[in-house]
């Protein structure tokens, strides 16, 4: 299956970070109906710091890249997903040590960000999108229609965890924000060249 290095980690990062910055204000309007309308922003904060991180020092490992991510994400991203996409990069930080491959460094990271929030599949948050995709890559396949189809697949559930839970059933007809915001996470990674 697919394996990461420094150079394809710092590439699937920074298109990552221009996903979100192109995509900034859709992920806060996404954000506003079921939530406080923040999300792109903080996100776009939270890549931001990473880039700069990454660019000012330069990862000699895998697992110093990972945790150098997490690091900005935590400390720049704030609200519930700041600390849960910190979560999805420190258990791939100590996953890295072990291997490389995209398949068991995602299940770790669904794992933590699952511990962390307590949500699970069908709960209307970034687990619909990491669960099901760290599955794909553990198979070694992952496309853009399975990121499509994950991101999409929230819009009918009832939102149980987070901001968007307050409204019970009326979360249903509105995209999770951090759903897409992951799918974009994963997108950058099948664009990157030579995974
Ligand atoms: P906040 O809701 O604090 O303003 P954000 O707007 O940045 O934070 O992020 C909201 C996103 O975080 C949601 O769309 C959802 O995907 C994710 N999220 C919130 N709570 C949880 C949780 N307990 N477990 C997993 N994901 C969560
Ligand atoms: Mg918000
Ligand atoms: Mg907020």
């Amino acid at each position: 299956t697919m394996a990461l290095t420094v150079d394809n980690l710092i590439e699937w990062i920074n298109n990552f970070s221009q996903k979100v910055n192109e995509h900034k204000d859709y992920l806060s309007e996404l954000d506003t109906p079921i939530g406080d309308g923040d999300h792109g922003n903080n996100m776009a904060r939270g890549v931001n710091a990473v880039q700069e991180s990454l660019t000012n020092k330069k990862p000699a490992e895998l697992t110093d890249a990972f945790k150098q991510v997490a690091m900005a994400l935590i400390s720049k991203v704030g609200g519930a997903s700041g600390p849960l996409y910190g979560t999805a990069f420190l258990e791939m930080a100590k996953k890295s040590k072990d291997t490389t491959d995209l398949g068991e460094l995602f299940t770790a990271a669904n794992e933590g960000v699952k511990k962390r929030g307590g949500a699970k599949v069908g709960d209307k948050t970034m687990v619909d999108v990491f669960e099901p995709l760290a599955e794909k890559l553990t198979q070694g396949l992952l496309e853009q229609s399975e990121i499509d189809e994950a991101v999409e697949g929230t819009k009918d559930l009832v939102a149980k965890k987070g901001r968007a839970s307050y409204l019970g059933e009326r979360s249903v007809g509105h995209l999770d924000p951090g759903a897409m915001s992951s799918g974009y996470l994963f997108s950058a990674l099948i664009e990157t060249e030579g995974i």
